[in-house]
């Protein structure tokens, strides 16, 4: 499903949706500022016209390998500037980047490889405590699409000069629509049947160009990353949304004590700190690293005006962002009063964004200042996910039902969107989302477990971690038996609970349903005591 051809139209009259591909958008960004820096990260620095020729060859290296255009690649790689690189490069040979993460296991990349039909798999070689490209191999072993393990760093580099890589990759540039699909991200909370998102080139792009423009970026911004890169947010903020305006992309793992050196040496003028990061202006580097921003994003979870003011200590402007994988940012407006960016996430990014609350589950909208759900429609805001139909998540208008809980507040003469709860049964840990009834469903096939609910315990670094509430046969199940049996099933780890509460039945409300509010209070109220 995509937008309406009256609303594309609309789009593209008003300059909103261009007529490129991703990658030729960049090739025009890197002709126009060709010897600023567009990546620096730990490994280097790479110039745009630099990437834009590597990014070239590598394009051609992989069409030669027999990749075609459309084809799926699965992408488990961290933030690294090779990762850059071979992001346009699979762009530039018309490959279809799938945005899975690097700590997904054989129980979500088997599914969702074949789910999409993925021909290749990208990893990471190296990383800490896990073999991805033995795991790559694995996973390619009896499947019906797969057909390369590709590794970062060792990608086919085409032997050709500039001229006729260009050339190349200009050859297959032709042969796309700017309305294909581009990139397929993963939505929040994949159950069983795994929700891909189609991004299409043109809506993506300007989903960033929207961002950029409204936190003001031009060229000479240096735009901190330290939230993996292949994620939603990572694309748009941190990668196409700095060079949709030809600056720079500052990339950097999440770890503070290795990202702030980097984001301080390279005078960072802007960055987005998620949930995880709200410690950063308590670091000894972060006086240094506030003397050049000039605009910070804060995003995930409620900000205190002490945060606000310990993070814009050194002259930035500090703001919030709320954001999905299936399209809509909402950010907060300049000039806002300190109320309006407390108390809300601020507002559309597209002038073409259209935000309503509803009664959850219905078509009512509710009334100012009531809290429903959050739905929406607009230029970069999905219509439909890819092979399933999923008419639940839609309105009968095509808005995008988003599973938040939210209020309009008419603040400032803005209509700012509060966010005061979801609908949708997922833990937000630290960013990542994990599904309930996902790793319900998991735990329940353990021998000993006769029912089981995952809910949300409060953290003060990741925002929530997942408790387990489990009822069983009489055997007491541990955390350390839980987890044997999510590696066993090879479930990524961020998915296993983090603490087991056993109960000789789980409370229910009256009409039957597990009573998840009930297990969130007990926990919280546990926490307290034990603190
Ligand atoms: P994802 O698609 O993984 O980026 O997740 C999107 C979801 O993250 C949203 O639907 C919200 O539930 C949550 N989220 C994103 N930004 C915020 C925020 N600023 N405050 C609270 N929740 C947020």
């Amino acid at each position: 499903m995509t937008h309406p051809a009256d609303l594309v139209a609309q789009y593209r009259a008003e300059g909103l949706w261009g007529t490129r591909t991703i990658a030729e958008e960049l090739h025009e960004v890197a002709i126009a500022h060709a010897d600023r820096d567009a990546v620096v990260a730990a490994q280097g620095r790479l110039g745009y016209a630099e990437l834009d020729a590597r990014a070239d060859r590598v394009a051609v290296g992989l069409a030669d390998l027999g990749l075609a255009p459309g084809d799926p690649v699965i992408v488990q790689v961290t933030n690294r500037l090779e990762t850059v690189v071979a992001w346009y490069a699979m762009l530039k040979a018309g490959l279809v980047p799938v945005a899975t993460l690097a700590a997904h296991r054989g129980h979500e990349i088997a599914q969702i490889s074949r789910a999409v039909g993925a021909r290749a798999h990208l990893v990471e070689a190296g990383l800490r405590g896990t073999d991805l490209v033995a795991f790559a191999h694995e996973q390619a072993r009896d499947h019906p699409t797969m057909r390369h393990v590709l590794v970062l760093g060792d990608l086919p580099v085409a032997d050709l000069d500039p001229g006729e890589a260009r050339r190349r990759v200009e050859e297959i540039q032709r042969g796309i629509d700017p309305d294909d699909v581009a990139v397929f991200q993963l939505s929040g909370g994949t159950t069983g049947v795994p929700k891909l998102i189609p991004r299409r080139h043109a809506e993506y792009w300007y989903n960033a160009c929207a961002y950029a423009e409204v936190l003001g970026w031009t060229s000479d911004d240096r735009v901190g990353h330290l939230i993996p890169v292949i994620h939603n947010a990572g694309i748009t903020c941190g990668v196409h949304g700095a060079h949709a305006v030809g600056a720079c992309l500052v990339l950097t793992d999440h770890d503070l004590d290795t990202a702030l050196p980097l984001l301080v040496a390279e005078r960072t003028t802007s960055v987005l700190f998620g949930h995880v990061h709200y410690r950063a202006p308590e670091h000894p580097l972060y006086d240094q690293l506030a003397a050049t921003l000039r605009v910070v994003l804060l995003s995930g979870a409620k900000v205190s005006e002490e945060l606000f003011a310990a993070t814009g200590r050194g002259g930035a402007w500090v703001g919030q962002l709320f954001g999905m994988a299936e399209g809509l940012f909402l950010v907060t407006p300049r000039g806002s009063s300190a109320e309006l960016r407390r108390t809300t996430v601020g507002v559309p990014i597209s002038p073409r964004d259209e935000v309503r609350i509803l009664e959850p589950g219905g078509e009512e909208e509710v009334a100012d200042g009531e809290v429903g759900e959050l739905c929406c429609r607009g230029p970069y805001t999905l219509r439909g996910y890819f092979g399933v139909d999923r008419p639940e998540a839609f309105t009968a208008d095509g808005s995008y039902r988003t599973g938040d809980l939210a209020a309009v507040r008419v603040l400032d003469g803005h209509r700012a969107v509060s966010i005061e709860g979801r609908i949708k049964d997922l833990i937000n840990r630290g960013g990542e989302k994990i599904n309930a009834e996902e790793v319900e469903l998991l735990l329940l096939a353990h021998e000993h477990v006769v029912e089981a609910a995952l809910v949300a315990m409060p953290d003060p670094r990741l925002g929530e971690r997942g408790c387990a509430y489990l009822a069983t046969d009489g055997t007491a199940v541990t955390l350390e038996d839980l987890r044997a049996h999510l590696a066993a099933l090879d479930v990524a780890k961020f998915k296993w609970p983090e603490r087991v509460e056993l109960v000789d039945a789980l409370p229910r409300t009256k009409v039957g349903k597990l009573d998840k509010k009930a297990m969130t209070a007990d926990i919280t109220a546990r926490l307290e005591t034990e603190i």
